[in-house]
């Protein structure tokens, strides 16, 4: 499926975002303590929207990091079923926010919490933007949610289809009509998790 084959329906308008965003820094402010530094690990790609307008909506100063790993898909889920390939600095005594995109089965956000939380933070906390607990294939806490939605597949606002709608300022549904074989490629027929 080539991103042409599909039509983005709106699901979160760039104002809706915005406010829920406001409400997650202002969640975030709350809970951290007064005299630790926010330390906020964007998870990459797909959070690099979410990050960047979260840490501008904060009034408190944070410092920036990254990771980019990815789950290894339908093995066993355990704290250790993922894959890195950009590592964050150590967080030892920090107070630490992982900022996603989304959370959908949660092998990720678990494969990236456990390896921080063997570090020893002050506090570890996870912001993700969009959470979909019908998918959930492990236990993973995510204490900032921005919204929940069902079992459906979204573009938009950092997140993607085939590296298409990443630019978008607003979170989209992605049309998944069913291809007949003669323009599908084999195996294309589902959007990449
Ligand atoms: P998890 O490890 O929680 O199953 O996967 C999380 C990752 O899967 C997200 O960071 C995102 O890259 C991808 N993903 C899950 N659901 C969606 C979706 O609806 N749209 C897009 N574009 N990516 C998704
Ligand atoms: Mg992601």
């Amino acid at each position: 499926m080539s991103a042409g084959d599909t039509a983005p329906d709106l699901l979160f308008s760039a104002e809706q975002i915005r406010h829920r965003v406001r409400d997650i820094a202002a969640a975030i402010e709350n809970d951290a303590p007064p005299e630790m530094t926010l330390h906020l690990i964007g998870v990459l790609t797909g959070g690099f929207v979410f990050l960047a307008d979260l840490v501008r909506a904060l009034s408190r100063p944070a410092t920036i990091d990254f990771a980019r790993c990815s789950s290894y898909g339908n093995r066993t889920v355990s704290s250790g079923s993922v894959a890195w390939s950009l590592v964050p600095r150590d967080v030892r005594g920090r107070y630490v926010v992982v900022v996603d995109d989304i959370v959908d089965s949660g092998t990720t956000l678990l494969g990236i919490r456990t390896r921080l939380e063997g570090q020893h933070p002050a506090r570890l906390r996870a912001a993700c933007l969009l959470d979909k607990p019908s998918r959930r294939r492990c236990h993973v806490p995510v204490e900032f949610v921005g919204f929940s939605i069902e079992d459906i597949f979204v573009v938009g606002y950092g997140l993607d289809h085939a590296e298409q709608y990443r630019h978008l300022p607003y979170i989209a549904r992605l049309d998944q009509r069913p291809l007949t074989t003669a323009n599908s490629p084999a195996g294309a027929t589902k959007p990449r998790r």
